[in-house]
C-alpha cells in the first residue's frame, strides 16, 4: 500500500446504548463508537417485539396524548 493517502483503519470499541460493547475494526478516528442500536438489542435479532426507547421519546408521546385518552 502507498503511505500516508489510505484512512487510518484500526480497532475500535463499538458501545450500544444497552450497555453492550464489542470490539471491531474501522477507519474512525475515535476509540470508541457510540450506538443507539446494536445487535443484542435490534428486535430483528431478538425476535421480541419491544421498544429501544433511548431518548425517552416513547415516553413523551404517551404523557401528551394521556390527556385525550382520559375524556
Ligand atoms: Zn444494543
Amino acid at each position: 500500500m502507498k503511505p500516508d493517502i489510505h484512512p487510518t483503519y484500526r480497532l475500535i470499541t463499538i458501545e450500544c446504548a444497552c450497555g453492550n460493547s464489542f470490539q471491531t475494526r474501522a477507519n474512525r478516528n475515535e476509540d470508541t463508537w457510540k450506538v443507539e442500536i446494536c445487535n443484542a438489542c435490534h428486535p430483528f435479532f431478538t425476535g421480541q417485539q419491544k421498544l429501544v426507547d433511548t431518548a425517552g421519546r416513547v415516553d413523551k408521546f404517551l404523557k401528551k396524548y394521556q390527556k385525550f385518552a382520559q375524556k
